[in-house]
């Protein structure tokens, strides 16, 4: 067990919940985050935790905090509105942040492990995704400023590990959700549990006939640390296998709810990948691993987070 851990992506939504995780055992955290699309919030029940401190950096600048054992590289853009507005810093992170911090994973001897992505895959023309297949990603299409920030990052994370015999680690992260989502990110989850508890239609993207596979963050959370303690370089599919059409999705969003909500169908953005859903056979094999919570539990857990987010939308918009 690491003792003295870098978590860049700290105030995002799995940096936070990864920093809790690790303190929750034990470990010293510094967490480094620009806030270029995470919040402070998430970290405020940290604020007396002796064991947590907070720089705010940039990880496209080098930098240096001193020797740590560990480090969990999870700072970037995420979403389809955050990436597509930052753009260009999407691909600065993915590179020279990538780069920056596998530098000092590098000198301190630390673990490394990166936060990839199941856009890796692209619109996957291989069902269900398995870490053997390489994708197939669209490299000037309106999602390749991530897709292949995330692909160069791969890269670089095996080149450090076979040229400079760095400890890493590569997680392809699929659909993840839960508490401290960004309300306004886009993201299909946040988006339908906003739009439910407001009472506005919500929004389904084409025919809603796309899939996806919705991870529930504490399952994912563990799915990491265990691949952080593991033997395995190679990329490790972590997600929940339950594939689910995004109308399938909006309809459980309102049931939890108990919205009455009306179903509002918008175009279908560009290169808006058909079907994903992971294999995670590898994840079971090796890290003895597989998800818990069902999307009806994991929407249920979130539930507060979100009334809580309307509320004080709804106290601050009477002030
Ligand atoms: P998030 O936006 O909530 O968190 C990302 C954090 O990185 C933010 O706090 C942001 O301010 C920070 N950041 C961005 N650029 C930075 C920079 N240059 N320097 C320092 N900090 C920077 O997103 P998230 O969902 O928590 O995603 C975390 C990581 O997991 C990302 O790398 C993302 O690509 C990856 N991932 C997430 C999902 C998912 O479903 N949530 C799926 C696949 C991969
Ligand atoms: N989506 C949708 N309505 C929304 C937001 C997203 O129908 O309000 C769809 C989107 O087109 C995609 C899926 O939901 O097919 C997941 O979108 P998200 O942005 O959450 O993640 P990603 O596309 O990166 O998997």
């Amino acid at each position: 067990m690491p003792k003295s851990i870098i978590v860049t992506g700290a105030a995002g939504f799995l940096g936070s919940h990864l920093c809790d995780y690790l303190l929750g055992e034990g470990a010293t955290v510094i967490g480094v985050d620009n806030l270029c699309t995470g919040n402070r919030r998430n970290l405020d029940h940290l604020k007396n935790e002796p064991r947590f401190n907070f720089v705010e950096q940039d990880i496209c600048t080098p930098f240096d905090l001193g020797a740590v054992d560990y480090v969990f590289n999870f700072a970037s853009p995420a979403s389809p509105v955050d990436y597509s507005r930052l753009g260009v810093e999407t691909l600065q992170v993915g590179s020279a942040g990538t780069l920056n911090t596998l530098e000092i994973a590098r000198k301190y001897g630390a673990g490394y492990l990166h936060a990839s992505t199941s856009e890796c895959y692209g619109d996957p023309e291989v069902h269900p995704q398995v870490e053997t297949y390489w994708g197939n990603v669209n490299p000037v299409g309106p999602r390749s400023v991530y897709d292949e920030a995330k692909r160069f990052s791969e890269a670089a994370v095996m080149a450090y590990h076979k040229y400079h015999k760095v400890n890493t680690h590569l997680v392809r992260i699929f659909n993840t959700y839960g508490p401290r989502l960004q309300s306004n990110d886009g993201r299909v989850i946040s988006n339908f549990m906003m739009q439910a508890l407001r009472g506005e239609p919500l929004t389904v993207y084409g025919k809603g006939s796309q899939t996806r596979s919705f991870c529930f963050v504490s399952d994912l959370i563990e799915g990491i640390v265990r691949l952080s303690r593991s033997n395995e370089a190679l990329p490790v599919n972590i997600g929940n296998p339950v594939e689910w059409t995004i109308l399938e999705c909006a309809h459980e969003v309102l049931s939890v709810t108990g919205s009455k909500a009306k179903i509002d169908f918008r175009e279908l953005p560009t290169d808006d990948p058909t079907r994903r859903r992971p294999d995670i056979s590898k994840a079971k094999r090796l890290l003895d691993w597989e998800p818990k919570v069902s999307l009806r539990e994991g929407l249920e857990k979130s539930l507060s987070f979100f009334q809580d987010y309307v509320a004080s939308e709804k106290s601050q918009a009477a002030n």
